[in-house]
């Protein structure tokens, strides 16, 4: 092999490398959308879950005097203690980015309301 054939292909594999580099850019702008989107629609999810307990609960309330119900958080809250264990931001300031392994108080405060 000559070397203007070498050099043909080395030109070649670098224009390749360069596409793969573009398209996992790409995948990796489309895969942080889909991540960010799923913890919008878990927050959302528990906001309507809670808003749908609540409601249940003053229907109960006014239903049968008394009889409170139970105080466990129920699944939305779950769902959301797992994303934050799994190491993202579950409160409104920074919502769904990545937590790089510290602690936030404003999601920790999360935790403390929803107790
Ligand atoms: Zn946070």
């Amino acid at each position: 092999m000559g070397n203007r054939e070498i050099f043909d292909q080395v030109s070649d594999m670098e224009k390749q490398i360069g596409e793969l580099y573009e398209q996992l850019g790409d995948l990796k702008g489309r895969l942080s959308d889909l991540l960010e989107e799923n913890h919008r629609l878990a927050v959302e999810n528990h906001n309507l879950r809670n808003h749908l307990d609540h409601t249940e609960a003053v229907k109960d309330n006014t239903a049968k005097k008394g009889s409170k119900k139970g105080s466990h958080p129920g699944e939305g809250y779950d769902n959301l203690a797992r994303l934050y264990e799994e190491g993202f931001h579950i409160c409104n300031l920074e919502f769904g980015s990545p937590r790089r392994n510290e602690d936030c108080i404003f999601c920790l405060d999360f935790f403390d309301k929803t107790k």
